[in-house]
């Protein structure tokens, strides 16, 4: 599979800069940024600067983008304001959902893989990007 920035990708325009976005964060593998149309009162993307199309594009050569890319997700959870946490009492509260949308029937629309991180208070109003 390509991994080269592609002309008619609309997240490889976003990595490019040729299309703007609300970055929360930048590396020289990563890019993250708010949905445009947000699932809940956050709503954030974590997406390789790479073009990968899908999850099931990946390999074992992707296992360190893979991991790093997991890891990422709680970091910028926390500090976007809907981190998991658990109090002296062992109570939790906050926390995200992760997920990667794979293929038709996993509901992508954007063939440059993503992570979705999805979180803040509920009820969740946006539109159902998966079963809340
Ligand atoms: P998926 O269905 O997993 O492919 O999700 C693609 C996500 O990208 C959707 O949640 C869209 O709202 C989001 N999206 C599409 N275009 C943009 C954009 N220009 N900036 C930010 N998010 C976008
Ligand atoms: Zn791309």
């Amino acid at each position: 599979m390509p991994e080269k920035k592609l002309d008619n990708c609309i997240f490889c325009k976003i990595v490019a800069g040729q299309i703007p976005s609300k970055v929360i964060y930048d590396d020289d593998d990563f890019i993250a940024f708010h949905d445009i149309n947000p699932a809940a009162p956050i709503h954030f993307l974590i997406v390789p600067k790479k073009h990968i199309s899908t999850l099931s594009d990946c390999d074992d050569s992707h296992a360190a983008l893979l991991g790093k890319m997991m890891l990422l997700a709680p970091k910028l959870a926390q500090q976007q304001g809907c981190g998991y946490e658990v109090d002296g009492n062992g109570s939790g509260t906050g926390g995200f959902k992760a997920l990667f949308n794979t293929g038709p029937d996993g509901g992508q629309e954007v063939y440059h893989l993503h992570l979705h991180v999805i979180g803040g208070p509920r009820p969740w109003r946006g539109r159902t990007i998966v079963a809340a």
